[in-house]
């Protein structure tokens, strides 16, 4: 069994499939290709999630290090197995990867086997009548909930273990300074979800855009690494009622539409969905960037989601936007700078959420807001952190300020006093040139 992204024991089909066939080395390869691109946050939250894992395996977890078309096949040779299960991957890079590994394995006579994915409904399955994919997600989301999905797998019995040679230790965790990662692993995962389900999924409709409350899951970085797979949330919402357990499902079906997105347009990783919008002039990314990632602009809202990235290799969705929308529409620079950025520092960091929720507020992706549409980075501020709670939490500069005052600092005689830096840009301003940009573009 070879685990990728499903680092799990609970509700593994695959796992169960090669139990059922035989005895089970349970295998993972750290590929460099992977490994090198990651963040710190990422490498140091997978090296937690493979111990909490080898824990759920009574320490049976087998390791290697180098490419897996070698790694695998090597492995699978040492334990005697005659197939390699795996839960298939859809992403550009992952499915080029299984077709060489699969390659590699019929060389030496093994067959890599596909059971389950990491998603509800594997990407490519949800199509329209006439068989083309959904660009939109409203029709997709409905389609995916029409097509269903199957129960929660259970085992019928516990695997026995299979050894091989080879194996290399976890790597050391690295430094992660101030930054807090909360728990890892299957079982913190499944109390994450049932604390959210016992509470905060009531109210969820409302609360969910609002980053001063506590109301959502956050259990992305479990979906992302398979701690959980949304089939076993999905059975816990079907029974529930209201309008908290509805409006969840649809916040997964998101998840389930960009990587059938990405499916479809692999290249949609790096490029323009809409490439009219990759002709607009965009300003490299200089110092105004570096402000940005540090939450430094002087835009409050802006500044403590930044800074909350920092902090926690997370950020509420809401402010994933409105950060987004600033560096794009307020600093001009190009969606990939901000997408790199966030892969970077995220601990959930999935290429196809993440690619395209930047491609969505950018304005260049499948269902876009369209460009013309700019997020205030002030409104949103008094919108959703009506008593400013939020900001005083991640900026200290403006603690002094109470209530709503705080997304204003420049409404106050003493709004600077703590080292708050200035306004790097002028948001109506800005705004403006945007617009001029765009209307640029389409006119072509
Ligand atoms: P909840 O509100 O509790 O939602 C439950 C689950 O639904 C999430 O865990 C997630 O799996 C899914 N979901 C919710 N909203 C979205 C969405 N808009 N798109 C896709 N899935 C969604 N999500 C990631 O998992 N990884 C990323 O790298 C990522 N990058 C993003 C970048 C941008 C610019 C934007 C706008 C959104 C991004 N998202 C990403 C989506 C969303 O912001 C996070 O999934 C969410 O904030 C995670 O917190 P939660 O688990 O508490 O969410």
């Amino acid at each position: 069994m070879w685990f990728r992204r499903d680092l799990r024991v609970r509700d593994n089909p695959a796992l169960y499939a090669a139990a059922a066939a035989g005895d089970v080395l349970p295998l993972f390869v750290l590929d460099p290709a992977l490994w090198a691109p990651s963040g710190d946050v990422r490498r140091g939250y997978l090296v937690r999630a493979l111990r909490a894992l080898d824990g759920s395996l009574d320490g049976h977890l087998h390791v290697r290090r180098g490419d897996p078309t070698t790694e695998v096949q090597r492995a699978a040779r040492s334990a005697g197995a005659e197939q390699v299960q795996v839960a298939a991957d859809f992403g550009p890079y992952g499915s080029r990867r299984d077709e060489q590994v699969e390659r590699a394995l019929a060389d030496a006579g093994i067959e890599l086997v596909r059971t389950g994915s990491p998603y509800a409904v594997a990407p490519g399955r949800v199509r329209k009548a006439d068989g083309t994919p959904y660009a939109v997600f409203t029709p997709f989301s409905r389609a995916w909930s029409e097509h269903g999905w199957p129960a929660p797998a259970t085992a019928s019995s516990k695997p026995h273990w299979a050894t091989a040679d080879g194996a290399t230790d976890l790597p050391t965790e690295p430094d992660l300074g101030d930054l807090r990662l909360p728990e890892v692993g299957e079982e913190a995962a499944r109390r994450c979800w049932s604390a959210f389900l016992d509470g905060p999924l009531g109210d969820y409709a409302d609360a969910r855009n609002r980053p001063d409350l506590d109301g959502t899951s956050r259990v992305s970085h479990h979906l992302k690494w398979g701690e959980l797979h949304p089939r076993t949330l999905l059975a816990d919402l079907a029974r529930r009622r209201g309008k908290g357990a509805a409006t969840f499902r649809t916040e997964l079906a998101w998840r389930e539409f960009y990587a059938d997105v990405l499916w479809h347009a692999p290249a949609s990783a790096r490029d323009y969905l809409r490439p009219q919008l990759a002709r607009m002039p965009y300003e490299p990314p200089g110092t105004l960037f570096q402000a940005w990632t540090q939450g430094r602009t002087g835009y409050p809202f802006v500044d403590a989601g930044m800074r909350q990235l920092l902090g926690e290799g997370w950020l509420h969705n809401r402010l994933r936007m409105v950060v987004a929308s600033f560096l794009v529409k307020d600093l001009h620079v190009e969606w990939h700078h901000g997408a790199h950025h966030f892969m970077r520092w995220l601990r959930d960091g999935d290429l196809a959420s993440n690619q395209h929720g930047w491609q969505w507020t950018a304005g260049s992706g499948t269902d876009a807001a369209p460009y013309f549409r700019v997020f205030n980075p002030v409104s949103q501020g008094q919108r959703f952190d009506p008593d400013g709670d939020y900001v005083r939490r991640y900026v200290p500069e403006l603690r002094h300020l109470p209530g709503a005052s705080a997304h204003e600092p420049w409404e106050h005689a003493d709004g600077y006093a703590q080292g708050y830096p200035q306004r790097i840009v002028d948001h109506a301003a800005e705004r403006r040139e945007a617009l001029a940009r765009y209307e640029q573009v389409r006119r072509g």
